[in-house]
C-alpha cells in the first residue's frame, strides 16, 4: 500500500509501505478513504527528529474510511462500516476513559507519531496512508451514521475528528453559554473551527483576531460577527471592549498560546471570564507567560488543554446531522493522497491561501 512517512526534518514521502494486519483481537483494519494533515503535522515536518521521529516513521492522526476486517473481540462493528478515528487510541475501560479523559488513558497512543507513543506492537500506524490497524477498534474508532456515510460528506466530517473537537473543548471548558461573547485568537484551523462552533454553541458576538485577511474571510463565512488584523495586545483589548458593552469577552479562545497571545487574551476576557488555551507551543518547550495576578483579581479560569480524543464527536456529529455545522470551508484544498508531498507544501508555505488539506486515498 501507499502511505505518507516523515524523511527526516522538511521532508515527507509517499511511499510503499507493508499492508498492515490484524495483530490482536481487539484491532481492527481500516480502509482509509480521507485524511487530513493537521498543524501538528507541520510542527513534525519541520522539526519532527526532536520529538523522536525517525526517517520512514508514518505520519496522520486524521482520517476515517471503510472497515475492512475486525478482531474477534470487537464487537458493534462489521465489515463495510463506515468509521472515524479519534485521533489517538484509548481502551475504553480505564479509570481516565470512565472519566472522559482519554488522551491520559493508560494505552493511549497518537496514530502517526514518534515510536515512544505507541504501545501497541507492531509498526506506528498513521492514517495517512491506504490502510490502518486500528488497536482498540472499539474505542478508538467512532461509527459514521448511516445518513453521513456516503463519500459526498467526507469533507463535513474531516474537521470534526481534531480541530472541531479541540475547538469544541475550549469552549466547553470555557463554559459558554448562549448569549455569551467570544473573542477567538488566531486564524488558524482550530481558531476558525471555534468560529463555528461558538455560532453553533449560541454565542452572540464572536470576534476573531488574526493575520490573514483571506481566513479572515472564512472566519466570517463560519459565523464570526467581526475580524480584524490587529496584532497588539492593547489594540486588541480596546477593540474587544468597544464590542462588548465596555466589558470583554466571557470566553477567549487562545489558539496561539504564547505569551503575546495570552496578554492579549488577559485584555479581551471579562472579569469572571474564561481563557481557553488550545495552542501547540507547549509541546515546543514554549510554555507561556501567565498574567497571574489578573487571574486573581478579576477571578480569571484559565482552561482548555489538550484535546480528550473522541470525546466530543457524538455531539458534533448531531450538530452536523442537524444541519447547525457545516466545516467544509476549512478544508481549503484536497489532493490524491500521491501528491501529499504537494499537500504538506500547499500548507506549510500557505500557498494561495492554503489553510487546511485534506488527502483523498481512495
Ligand atoms: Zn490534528
Ligand atoms: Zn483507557
Amino acid at each position: 500500500m501507499r502511505g505518507v512517512t516523515f524523511q527526516g526534518n522538511g521532508s515527507v514521502a509517499v511511499e510503499d509501505l507493508p499492508d498492515p494486519e490484524i495483530l490482536a483481537p481487539t484491532d481492527a483494519l481500516l480502509e482509509v478513504t480521507m485524511a487530513g494533515i493537521c498543524g501538528s503535522d507541520l510542527h513534525i515536518l519541520h522539526a519532527g527528529a526532536a520529538f523522536g521521529f525517525e526517517p520512514g516513521g508514518r505520519l496522520g492522526h486524521e482520517f476515517l474510511g471503510t472497515i475492512q476486517a475486525v478482531g474477534s473481540e470487537v464487537t458493534g462493528f462489521a465489515p463495510g462500516d463506515r468509521a472515524m478515528v479519534a485521533v489517538g487510541v484509548s481502551c475504553g475501560v480505564c479509570v481516565w476513559c470512565q472519566e472522559g479523559l482519554r488522551a491520559s488513558c493508560e494505552k493511549m497512543s497518537i496514530f502517526g507519531w514518534a515510536p515512544r507513543l505507541w504501545k501497541h506492537g507492531g509498526p506506528v500506524e498513521g492514517g495517512q496512508s491506504q490502510y490502518a490497524r486500528i488497536p482498540f477498534a472499539q474505542s478508538t474508532l467512532v461509527k459514521i451514521p448511516d445518513a453521513l456515510a456516503s463519500r459526498e460528506h467526507e469533507t463535513k466530517l474531516l474537521p470534526i475528528i481534531d480541530v472541531m473537537s479541540t475547538a469544541m473543548h475550549g469552549l466547553v471548558t470555557g463554559r459558554l453559554h448562549p448569549g455569551d461573547d467570544v473573542v477567538v485568537i488566531g486564524d488558524g484551523a482550530v481558531a476558525l473551527s471555534a468560529v463555528h462552533c461558538a455560532r453553533a454553541m449560541g454565542a452572540e458576538n464572536i470576534i476573531c483576531y488574526g493575520h490573514h485577511a483571506d481566513r479572515l474571510a472564512i472566519a466570517k463565512t463560519l459565523g464570526a460577527t467581526m475580524t480584524s488584523e490587529v496584532r497588539d495586545a492593547q489594540e486588541i483589548a480596546e477593540a474587544t471592549r468597544g464590542a462588548t458593552r465596555g466589558q470583554g469577552a466571557r470566553v477567549v479562545v487562545d489558539s496561539v498560546s504564547n505569551t503575546d497571545s495570552m496578554e492579549a487574551a488577559h485584555g479581551s476576557v471579562r472579569a469572571g471570564g474564561t481563557i481557553s488555551c488550545l495552542g501547540m507551543d507547549h509541546f515546543m518547550g514554549k510554555t507561556p507567560a501567565v498574567n497571574w495576578y489578573d487571574q486573581f483579581v478579576r477571578n480569571i479560569t484559565i482552561s482548555g488543554g489538550l484535546l480528550p480524543t473522541g470525546l466530543y464527536i457524538p455531539r458534533l456529529l448531531e450538530l452536523l446531522a442537524a444541519g447547525a455545522i457545516d466545516p467544509s470551508p476549512l478544508l481549503t484544498d484536497v489532493v490524491p493522497l500521491d501528491q501529499a508531498v504537494d499537500g504538506y507544501a500547499r500548507m506549510a508555505e500557505r500557498r494561495e491561501g492554503a489553510l487546511k488539506v485534506a488527502l483523498k486515498v481512495a
